[in-house]
């Protein structure tokens, strides 16, 4: 059986981003957020776009004021006012000033800004009471970025701060990688949907209500494909459809060895690899990874527990969808090395992802596992989980506050 780290290294290796070329499309500037930018974009502008004041003050000659203290002030004439955005009409000469604000264009002559707290007005006259530094207070043309070179690399995600960069340099629409859409069935013939009177002996299929959620939280588009029942006709139909519509299909149950366990086979019927069909990880050790050589599309067939199923997503899942989607580097799983609140328990022979939340405490990151019983079957306690200790393969025990290594699930989202 594969270690999680093989299958890891199996499942990256095989999954390449959408094709840059014919997966994108064009959005508006509006509706760009958390997409990944195709393209690395340039700007025909240079950033500062002009020579403007860091302040509101005054515009100076340095030589006028290099003496200038509170005792023996450097007085000066204010020839001009020039508000943000107005265009400066006079070139500035010696014992002459602009009053000036913030973002306003520094005029022709001048070559230093006083900040207004350094000074004291009278009429049209200005007092000097303190020496600036030569240049102080402007920011130059082109400081910060020349026109031409590269404002933003391709493959990333799109959130605020680059957001302001592309309306800065007036992108208003942007070019980005198209959402991977991600198939997700159900399988099972005791599942019901929410919505249905619950038969005795049946179980409310929830796994596809939380996948289809943890799709559209990383930015993908789920297609959701509904129950399919265990049998092999109507499994081959549904996944045969996900392959044409997908680029990555998710299904639970249905992978174990039971008698019912049927989509191996189905699998094999439609010429699929399958990679893996376990890892040594509890929950979720019924794993199963395939491609489909001739489509490019993955398949993951997660283990029907509810828990498991999330387990495995979080680990393998949500790290092979930030991928196709065109990150191009942080799509990675993320572990952080926390402090435990609570004892964390293993059998030692399988590496053991125990849920929790991470809470601050004074500043650090403590690990509280969730309380209850930890089984696989268990969805109660997964709620306010944000992340999953783990214990690796030989260790059965983590005393509380020891150092744990932890899955982030809840945020860091990349
Ligand atoms: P399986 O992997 O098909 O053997 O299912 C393992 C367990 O998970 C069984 O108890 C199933 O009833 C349960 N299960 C399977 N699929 C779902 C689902 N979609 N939602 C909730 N529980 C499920
Ligand atoms: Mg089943």
């Amino acid at each position: 059986m594969l270690s999680v780290k093989e299958a890891e290294t199996i499942i990256c290796d095989l999954l390449q981003p959408l094709d840059s070329k014919q997966d994108r499309e064009t959005v508006n500037l509006w509706a760009v957020d958390h997409r990944i930018l195709v393209d690395s974009v340039s700007s025909s502008l240079d950033f500062p776009h002009w020579d403007n004041s860091a302040m509101d003050g005054y515009a100076v000659c340095y030589s006028d004021v290099q003496q200038a203290s509170e005792e023996n002030p450097t007085v000066l004439t204010i020839v001009e006012e020039i508000p943000a955005g107005s265009q400066p009409q006079v070139r500035i000469r010696p014992g002459e000033a602009a009053r000036i604000f913030t973002g306003a264009v520094i005029p022709l002559g001048a070559d230093t800004v006083v900040m207004q707290e350094k000074t004291r007005r009278e009429e049209n006259r200005v007092f000097i009471l303190a020496a600036p530094q030569p240049r102080e207070f402007i920011r130059y043309q082109a400081a910060f970025y020349r026109a031409g070179e590269q404002l933003l690399p391709a493959g990333i995600r799109l959130q605020a701060p680059e957001i302001a960069i592309l309306a800065a340099a007036q992108c208003h629409q942007v070019n980005v990688f198209r959402r991977p859409k991600v198939a997700i069935f159900s399988c099972g013939d005791e599942l019901v949907t929410p919505d249905q009177p619950l038969k005795f002996g049946q179980i409310v299929d929830s796994n596809l209500y939380a996948l289809a959620a943890l799709v559209k939280e990383l930015g993908a588009e789920p297609l959701i494909l509904g129950i399919v029942k265990d049998e092999p006709r109507a499994l081959q139909e549904t996944i045969a459809q996900a392959i044409n519509q997908s680029d990555l299909i998710l299904s639970t149950g249905g992978v174990s060895v039971g008698d019912y366990d049927y989509i191996h086979q189905v699998l094999a019927s439609l010429n699929a690899q399958i990679h893996f069909r376990s890892v040594q990880m509890r929950p979720g050790k019924p794993l199963t990874f395939a491609t489909f050589p001739n489509k490019q599309v993955a398949y993951f067939g997660l283990p029907g527990n509810p828990v498991s199923a999330l387990v495995t997503f979080w680990r393998f899942v949500k790290p092979a969808i930030a991928k196709i989607s065109g990150l191009r580097s942080g799509w990675e799983a993320q572990f952080i090395q926390v402090r435990s609140a609570g004892e964390l328990k293993s059998p030692g022979n399988l590496e053991t992802y125990i849920w929790g939340k991470l809470q601050l405490n004074n500043g650090i990151y403590e690990f509280h596992p969730a309380f209850g019983q930890h089984s696989s079957g268990n969805l109660i306690n997964l709620s306010q989980t944000n992340a999953l200790a783990v214990l690796p393969i030989g260790q059965t025990f983590i005393a509380p506050q020891e150092n744990v290594l932890v899955l982030m699930i809840g945020f860091f989202v990349n």
